[in-house]
């Protein structure tokens, strides 16, 4: 059982609160991804995990049994960081059986343990290698195979990405994803890139300056942030956020002083009356509503986006090319009512 146990945790650094009370429960064999902005805390969280950063308040459970005190390597985890962390002089054999021959196991059994770790990993042919000899892509794949070969209850992965280029990283995506698939560990990875989280995840944990904002299903986080926050963090362009106020006990959408040109009704009995108005670029289509100006249109090959302005604001919309809009053009846009999310404007999070 390798369930994690996030039990108010938090971490400060003197005057800053690097992780603020957060609670969550990482299941047996999930791939939980910890995502947010540079800063957030995501890196100290995972730290926490695996021992390297104590708790300055909470609790932390691996199976059910409190870890909070145990020392890193007491903890029956593995950290595969972004550096990869590589002993230089030593080969690629001897990097991986590393965390063996430190706990002073059989010769007989590193061999074995080393031999179906670097099969696994498709590293049998460079054994004898050291790491400077090794492309980015072999160096990452022998720090998990040092990570993997304790057998361990659970991994923790700092962005073990980041130093690849992008084609490699979608190699190394799946290559995980089916990791996960046929060891059934449980996982807990961090790193800044949504693409990442949307693709690799069972579900992801959205951090704001230390504090936990969502946790869902990539589905979930995409299709129902909790807040203005993570609205506005997931998406290539992200959600677009506009001012609004709901008028009337009908309920009509004013945007930017504009009705938005919804039927009326749908957003009666809310709670505020301030609102933030969000909807995916995706879900805008020409249409009584807003009315935009096209400032920039960006060809992504099979899609555009177009780059406008409504009064102050900015909006996106993107579609399939071509999506018929040119800079310079005045349109107007609309979103079918269910595409519409609301944010209390006050709190930022999500009223409907
Ligand atoms: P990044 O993606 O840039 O690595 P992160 O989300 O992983 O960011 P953390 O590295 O966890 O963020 O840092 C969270 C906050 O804690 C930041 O404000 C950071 O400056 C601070 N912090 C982290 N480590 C220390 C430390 N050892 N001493 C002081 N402050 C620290």
């Amino acid at each position: 059982m390798s369930r994690i146990q996030i039990q108010a945790a938090t971490k400060r650094f003197g005057a800053v609160t690097a992780v603020d009370e957060v609670t969550l429960d990482v299941g047996d064999g999930e791939f939980l991804v910890l995502l947010g902005p540079s800063g957030c805390g995501k890196s100290t969280l995972l730290r926490a995990i695996a021992g390297l950063a104590p708790l300055s308040a909470g609790r932390i459970l691996l199976g059910g049994r409190d870890i909070t005190h145990t020392p890193p390597r007491d903890r029956d985890l593995a950290m595969v960081f972004q550096s990869y962390a590589l002993y230089p002089h030593l080969t690629v054999e001897r990097n991986i059986g590393f965390p063996l021959r430190a706990r002073r196991r059989p010769r007989t059994e590193i061999r074995r343990r080393v031999t179906e770790v670097a099969q696994a990993l498709d590293l049998d042919g460079l054994l004898d290698r050291r790491p400077k000899e090794l492309s980015g892509g072999q160096r990452q794949r022998v720090a998990l195979g040092r990570a993997l070969v304790r057998d361990p209850g659970a991994f923790l992965m700092d962005e073990p990405l980041s130093n690849l280029d992008a084609k490699l990283r979608t190699a190394t995506r799946s290559e995980l994803t089916g990791l996960h698939r046929r060891l059934g560990s449980t996982f807990v990875y961090v790193t800044h890139d949504q693409v990442e989280a949307m693709t690799m995840a069972t579900r992801v944990a959205l951090l704001n300056q230390g504090k936990l904002d969502q946790v869902g299903t990539p589905t979930e986080v995409y299709d129902e942030p909790a807040s203005v926050f993570v609205a506005g963090f997931l998406g290539a362009p992200p959600m677009n956020l506009l001012p609004a106020t709901v008028a009337g006990r009908d309920g009509a959408l004013h945007v930017v002083g504009e009705d938005f040109g919804l039927p009326l009704g749908i957003f009666a009995d809310l709670p505020s009356t301030e609102v933030v108005l969000g909807v995916r670029p995706e879900h805008l289509t020409r249409g009584p509503g807003l009315r935009a100006v096209v400032r920039l249109v960006e060809n992504l090959g099979s899609e555009e986006v177009a780059h406008c302005t409504v009064g102050e604001a900015r909006v996106c919309v993107r579609g399939p090319r071509p999506l018929g809009l040119a800079a310079g053009d005045t349109v107007e846009l609309t979103a079918a009512p269910e595409r519409l999310h609301l944010f209390d404007r006050e709190s930022g999070r999500r009223l409907r």
